[in-house]
């Protein structure tokens, strides 16, 4: 990152080794793609438990697709790879006689309890991380650069494409003149049901799927209902090859329609034009510097629409790569941050996205159906609908950011962390997002059709038709007035809640709903 190296007698951040390629290379479920091996024919360790997935209750569709993931990547190596089952790592590896005369290396993992274990663990030699768009030393070196001034997206994400000479012109500055096109891309939805763009692409199931699924049924009968959510067909990349072939679908067929309707949301169109390709590259079957280069170059050659093209490249490598920097720079302790007090334990029908519920807020229905259908939704659902609700509400943010990496496919704890404890819960005073991200149900209505169709009305504040995102808005300044206050973002807000006539019956209201599903 040219903007801001170090002076020469700086030392590194990090002394770990780039490579390793005489070495076996143990990869962990996320790290699946070409790139975190060193040479065409290095041998592979693989490790399956399904008793960890099982133990931590997460999505069944997650659960399919990490361990169809993980046998694809072993059937494609074949004998150069050892796939071994087992109830944990330490386990694993003495199986697979990993020790002082037998070493592996591995990538260093994406979990802060990964990396305590492979450092600790005999015969492992662990090397840099890798599937990001700059290395942790070179975020290190630009955040000291940054000569105490605030952390900001937007900076990291102009020195990335500096560095990388992503979307430049022939002068080095910003093709179309611009960094940011995010005021072209709030539009709200058409007055349509779905958006006239092409259908995502979606994976044909095979007979590693179908072992996948009946290993996931025996579990089940052997043990009750460990899963959370609902079985369906896989919807997600689960090899390198699927991966490819989902990204170049959506750069042919949906990018010039990913911007303008980024923030929308449609009741009957959960995908709108989104790329969906979150969960692999998590699985790491995607470099997101080579899905930024190639929607370039395709891009480029057809000349897309400027807005979403730099939308997209925005997304992969600055908001992507900025949540897993901050994970590390803000330290093991950040999950458990808690600026706001918000103590509230999540209730049981949000905990187990329980079918018969009695939810009528019709946005908050929709998204718990999606999440329990697909173990997916878009951005805005989980910032909006339920990551604000959340907030509103005081749901404990550990818990709340452990729910969200059960229940998502692409759940994982570094992507958690700052997104569900930082931006949308404000948990950590505003290190990660300078403002609290909370609407009330006016925001919904303009930017979703759900309010056509909800019992309540986005313009009441207090009665039967009170919209219980307008209600909770404003109980929620109501509650922590006198911390955001200081907030010279949260001035205007503040001052809409002295001007509110029905302030108090509003907040017994709101009291009186409790945990119940509203
Ligand atoms: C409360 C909350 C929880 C989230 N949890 C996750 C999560 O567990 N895993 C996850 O990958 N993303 C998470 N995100 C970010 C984002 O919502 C998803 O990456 C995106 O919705 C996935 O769908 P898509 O692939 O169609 O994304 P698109 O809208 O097509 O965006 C393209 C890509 O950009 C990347 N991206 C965009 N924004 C972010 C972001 N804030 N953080 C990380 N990557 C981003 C993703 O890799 C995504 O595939 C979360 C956001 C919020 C507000
Ligand atoms: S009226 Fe309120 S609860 Fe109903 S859909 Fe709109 S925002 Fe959601």
């Amino acid at each position: 990152m040219p903007e801001a190296e170090p002076a020469a007698e700086e030392p590194p951040a990090d002394e770990l080794p780039a490579r390793d390629p005489g070495t076996r290379r143990w990869l962990f479920a996320d790290q699946l793609g070409p790139h975190f091996l060193d040479t065409a024919d290095q041998p592979v360790l693989l490790v399956e438990s399904l008793a960890a997935l099982r133990r931590s209750r997460v999505h069944r569709r997650k659960a399919h697709l990490v361990l169809s993931a993980l046998r694809h990547r072993a059937a494609e190596l074949g004998g150069r790879a050892e796939l071994v089952r087992a109830g944990t790592y330490a386990e694993a590896l003495a199986r697979a006689g990993v020790g002082a005369p037998d070493p592996v290396s591995v990538c260093d993992p994406t979990s802060w309890g990964a990396r305590r274990l492979v450092r600790r663990l005999d015969g492992v030699r662990v090397l840099a991380s890798r599937g990001f768009v700059v290395s942790e030393p070179q975020f290190a070196r630009w955040a000291r650069g940054r000569g105490g001034r605030r952390l900001l997206m937007e900076d990291f994400y102009r020195d990335v494409r500096r560095h990388h000479g992503l979307l430049l012109d022939a002068r080095g500055g910003p093709v179309g003149g611009r960094w940011n096109y995010d005021e072209d891309n709030r539009e709200p939805p058409p007055r349509r049901e779905r958006l006239a763009v092409a259908d995502p692409w979606w994976p044909q199931e095979d007979e590693i799927d179908a072992g996948v699924r009946e290993d996931l049924d025996r579990v089940e009968r052997e043990h009750g209902p460990v899963f959370a959510g609902d079985d369906g067909p896989r919807r997600f990349a689960a090899t390198r090859a699927e991966a490819l072939t989902a990204l170049e679908h959506f750069l042919a067929a949906r990018l010039d329609a990913f911007g303008p309707h980024e923030d929308a949301m449609l009741a009957a169109d959960p995908w709108m034009a989104h790329s969906m390709l979150s969960a692999p590259l998590n699985l790491g079957l995607l470099d997101p510097l080579e899905v930024a280069r190639r929607a370039e170059q395709v891009g480029r050659a057809r000349v897309a629409h400027l807005p979403s093209l730099e939308g997209f490249v925005r997304q992969v490598v600055g908001w992507r790569s900025w949540v897993w920097h901050l994970h590390w720079h803000l330290g093991e302790d950040h999950v458990r941050s808690n600026a706001l007090g918000a103590r509230e334990p999540l209730p049981d029908w949000f905990e187990r996205l329980d079918p018969h519920s009695a939810v009528g807020a019709n946005c908050l229905a929709h998204v718990l159906r999606s999440v329990r259908q697909e173990g997916w939704t878009h951005h805005v659902p989980r910032l909006v609908v339920l990551g604000g609700w959340a907030l509103q509400r005081g749901y404990d943010p550990a818990a709340l950011a452990e729910w969200f990496r059960r229940s998502f496919v692409d759940g994982y704890e570094w992507v958690m962390t700052t997104n569900v404890v930082g931006i949308s819960q404000h948990a950590d005073g505003g290190a990660s997002a300078t403002k609290p991200y909370t609407t009330g149900g006016a925001y919904v209505d303009r930017m979703s059709d759900f309010c056509r169709g909800c019992r309540y009305d986005p313009a009441v504040r207090v009665g039967e038709r009170a919209c219980p995102y307008t209600a909770g808005y404003w109980a929620f300044l109501h509650r922590h007035r006198e911390r955001l206050a200081a907030n010279p973002r949260m001035v205007q807000p503040l001052r809409g809640l002295d001007r509110l006539p029905d302030l108090e019956p509003l907040l017994q209201q709101e009291a009186r709903r409790g945990a119940a599903p509203p």
